[in-house]
């Protein structure tokens, strides 16, 4: 096994630069998830750490080598693909046995290494079957098997799940996770899915536009979250974001454009005299008869919880209630905010001032 550290790496295509100086240090064995909106450059990073797409500048090391002029073949690595790029032709044991067999490993070995791949995921009663006769996340557990197989230095997992359905994905989540835990490979693994992220990294790596925004454990990118962009990407529902200006008369509150006073635990000096948003989640309201009235525009039962979207300030507020809220749309409830959980984001750079 071996870590992995990307130093200043940069990207073009053409004239177009899409890594725009990228440093992301990866502890050996980490499971390090890099997230991001489509188009932020996060699958051309994995490929370029594959091997796949050059480098324009900087420097991509695994362990102590530095892979940049590495075919991928030398680097071992064993990449899973969101469409698992098995060869239809074979079946379960020959498509997880084919990189050994090119490799010309003994046939004694070979064998081993698919039985014991076969037997942690649970593929040993299928390995005479054909692509076509499995299951997605049958094939998908197939695609793991044979980088397993290679037992390399890292794993590299390109949108691994987005095929599947939503119930599957939350299995497969978890079973991926599990790999992780019996093998502890390095891994680094691209998704646009945040909840991927929060449930799976021991590290997530949020991207935009080429850069990284925040590197962080999933827990403390959700309570500290750098800036606007990182705030409103990791959490959902989103939180919530309210444009205003703290009171000059009175530092415990923000008022909205229509005038509304929000509270606020702890203003920064810098937090004074400028254009702010005020960053409040879902789950930090709760019903209260004296808090601040909201009208209810949807109500959204789910069972064990019920999300609302409520008219607050003049804003639109989504809110999560760990209880069943019997209301109706046009209804008046009364929410109170937890101050201690609000943020205050400086409108102009984005970044979190409190
Ligand atoms: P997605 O989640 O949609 O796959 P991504 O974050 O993985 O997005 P990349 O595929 O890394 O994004 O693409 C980053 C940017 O680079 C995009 O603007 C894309 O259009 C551009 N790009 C990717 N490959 C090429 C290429 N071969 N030639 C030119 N531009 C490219």
């Amino acid at each position: 096994m071996a870590g992995v550290d990307f130093v200043d790496v940069r990207k073009s295509f053409g004239a177009f630069p899409v890594i725009k100086g990228v440093n992301i240090e990866i502890e050996d064995g980490e499971f390090v998830i890099l997230v991001g909106p489509s188009g932020c450059g996060k699958s051309t990073l994995l490929r370029m750490l594959a091997g796949l797409e050059n480098i324009t500048a900087g420097e991509i090391r695994i362990g102590d080598r530095v892979v940049n002029r590495l075919p991928p073949k030398d680097r071992d690595i064993a990449m899973v693909f969101q469409n698992y790029a098995l060869y239809p032709h074979m079946t379960v044991a020959d498509n997880m046995a084919f990189s050994l067999m090119l490799a010309s490993r003994p046939k004694s070995e070979i064998e081993k290494r698919v039985g014991v791949a076969a037997e942690i995921l649970g593929l040993s009663k299928l390995l005479d079957r054909y692509p076509r006769q499995l299951s997605g996340g049958q094939r998908q557990r197939v695609a793991m098997g044979r980088a397993i197989v290679r037992d390399p230095q890292v794993f590299l997992f390109d949108e691994p799940l987005s095929n599947l359905d939503a119930k599957l994905r939350v299995a497969m989540r978890a079973e991926i996770k599990e790999l992780h835990q019996r093998l502890k490979t390095t891994t680094v693994y691209v998704t646009h899915d945040q909840i991927e992220a929060m449930t799976m990294a021991d590290k997530i790596v949020v991207m935009h536009d080429g850069i990284v925004e925040q590197i962080g454990a999933p827990l403390d990118l959700y309570d500290n979250p750098a800036n606007l962009f990182v705030a409103g990407f990791i959490g959902s529902p989103a939180m919530n974001m309210i444009k205003g200006r703290l009171d000059p008369d009175n530092p415990r509150a923000f008022l909205t454009a229509d005038g509304t006073a929000l509270p606020v635990a702890r203003a920064a000096a810098s937090a004074h005299g400028r254009d702010l948003v005020y960053g409040l989640r879902p789950e930090y309201m709760s019903l209260d008869p004296n808090g601040l009235p909201a009208e209810i525009a949807v109500i959204e039962p789910t069972g064990y919880e019920t999300q609302l979207i409520a008219r607050l300030g003049g804003h639109d507020v989504t809110c999560v209630f760990r209880e069943r809220v019997i209301a109706k749309p046009g209804e008046t409830i009364h929410l109170a905010i937890d101050a201690a959980h609000v943020h205050l984001f400086d409108a102009a750079t984005g970044r979190r001032l409190v």
